[in-house]
């Protein structure tokens, strides 16, 4: 059995900056399914938002509302975006790098459904910049402990309280964790999907253990569509995001017959509606998106990965329009939380995509998702840090039968299940309009 203070489940942006913000004096274990370079955090390309002058306030607050379809946490909007400059002080101190102006101010973007501009952006690979600096910095920390490859795969809990953790480790043995207070980071759930932008291996693995233990969790069916992925016939891992700055700079949409169908900058879930219904009047599995507008110099400055990845595929960006299609991308619902992170499970928390705490209502705003992932982790942490009385106990931890836990296919399928059920009840009994995943998704290695 392991013995730690906090075990921290993912290593993402939350995962790192939650374990960054707790005191040093805490042992804490901090774990990974994959590698430290397989998280969506990696993947962010268009921005973080930051509440740039105090004079912006209502206009982000309203547009935060606004894309929620106003069904927002209106306490956790006000936190999120309150808490953004020193999130983007922390980051900066950390040394990562946004684009700035000749004489060296914060450069800001702009994304659908924002009425200004106010994401900063490091090229077209800002959360790659940002996660690669947060763990970096974990690494130097001598209070953490990182485990790739090890998977959680069960709660240990007593019914009123979370004691720790069952592992799967990279040599195919299972471990106990016993934890005072565990967080929950595993990201989303867009694994489960047949066409996601996400990494595979995000399976809402820690929303099926919430069920299991029956931790609240709330909006599951709170869905976010992508409204523009390329569109490729060849089998991709993962579907590639042309972001949504693309737009913001000025990308056009075009149906079949090179005409404008639509604003492109709607936001995300009426963008996906207005493109689907073009597909379906035009016959078609994509609409072209038209990045010429841009411009030459920003596309290249700017999106240059992104200018890339489209050659790769064999287009150019720069030349002519590519074609697009809505891929699911984003998990606005999850395991509930408070404002300071906590479940309903006492020591336990969980932050980032994989939590609820109603800050993006029905649907998320643009580069809001990074903020709040960081806004929550620091307060996942603080809270942490204030509680005196947290306490696991060994003899629930010692107890706990794992023999369920020993076929990995049936394990796997479960947590499918209990996932896909808990939408479709959420959703009010009807399945969702997005395809799953053909097969159960290989979510872990056999013990
Ligand atoms: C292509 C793309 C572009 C995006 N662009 C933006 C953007 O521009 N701006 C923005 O704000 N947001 C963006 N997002 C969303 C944003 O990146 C994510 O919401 C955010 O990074 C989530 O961070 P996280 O720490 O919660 O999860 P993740 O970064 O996904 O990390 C999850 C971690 O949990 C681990 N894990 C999962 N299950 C288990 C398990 N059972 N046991 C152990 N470990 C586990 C994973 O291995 C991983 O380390 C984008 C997302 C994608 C996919």
């Amino acid at each position: 059995m392991i013995k730690t203070d906090v075990l921290i489940v993912g290593a993402g942006v939350a995962g790192c900056y939650c374990a960054l913000n707790l005191p040093p004096e805490q042992k804490v274990l901090m774990i990974t399914k994959t590698d430290l370079a397989s998280s969506d955090s990696m993947l962010a390309q268009g921005g973080i938002c930051v509440l740039k002058d105090p004079a912006d306030y209502g206009s982000y607050f309203d547009d935060t509302m606004k894309a929620g379809h106003y069904e927002n946490d209106r306490k956790s909007v006000e936190i999120m975006i309150k808490s953004s400059p020193e999130v983007i002080r922390d980051l900066v101190s950390y040394g990562v790098r946004f684009a700035r102006n000749l004489d060296g101010s914060l450069r800001y973007t702009r994304e659908g459904a924002h009425s200004h501009h106010r994401i900063l952006f490091h090229e077209d690979i800002t959360g790659k910049e940002i996660t690669t600096h947060l763990v970096d910095r974990v690494l130097q920390l001598d209070n953490v402990t990182v485990m790739e490859h090890t998977e959680m795969v069960d709660l240990i809990t007593d019914g009123n309280c979370c004691h720790g953790a069952v592992l799967l480790l990279e040599n195919g043995s299972l471990e106990k964790v016993m934890a005072a207070n565990v967080v929950l980071a595993t990201g989303g759930i867009g694994g489960l999907y047949r066409h996601s932008t996400n990494f595979r291996s995000l399976t809402g693995d820690s929303l099926a253990m919430a069920l299991r233990h029956h931790v609240a969790t709330e909006h599951l069916n709170y869905i976010q569509i992508h409204p523009t992925t390329l569109y490729t016939e060849k089998p991709e891992d993962r579907s590639f995001l042309i972001s949504e700055s693309v737009r913001g700079e000025g990308a056009k949409l075009y149906g079949k017959d090179m005409q404008r169908f639509t604003d492109e900058l709607l936001p995300r879930d009426l963008l996906t509606i207005e493109i689907r219904k073009q597909m379906e009047k035009d016959g078609t599995s994509f609409v072209w998106e038209d990045l010429r507008p841009v411009g030459e110099k920003t596309l290249l400055e700017h999106f240059p990965n992104i200018v890339e990845h489209c050659r790769e595929m064999g287009y150019d960006a720069l030349k002519e329009p590519i074609p697009v299609v809505p891929a699911q991308h984003y998990f606005m619902g999850g395991v509930k939380v408070d404002h300071e992170g906590r479940t309903s499970l006492r020591q336990l928390y969980a932050a980032g995509e994989t939590a609820c705490n109603g800050v993006h209502g029905k649907n998320r705003l643009a580069s809001n998702s990074l903020l709040e992932s960081l806004v929550w982790a620091k307060r996942a942490a603080m809270c942490i840090a204030l509680d005196a009385e947290a306490a696991s106990r060994h003899d629930v931890v010692e107890n706990y039968d794992v023999s369920g836990l020993l076929d990995s296919g049936r394990r796997n399928r479960e947590n499918v299940r209990l996932v896909r059920d808990a939408i479709r009840r959420d959703n009010g009994g009807e399945e969702m309009p997005i395809e799953y995943r053909e097969a159960a998704p290989e979510l872990s290695r056999a013990v």
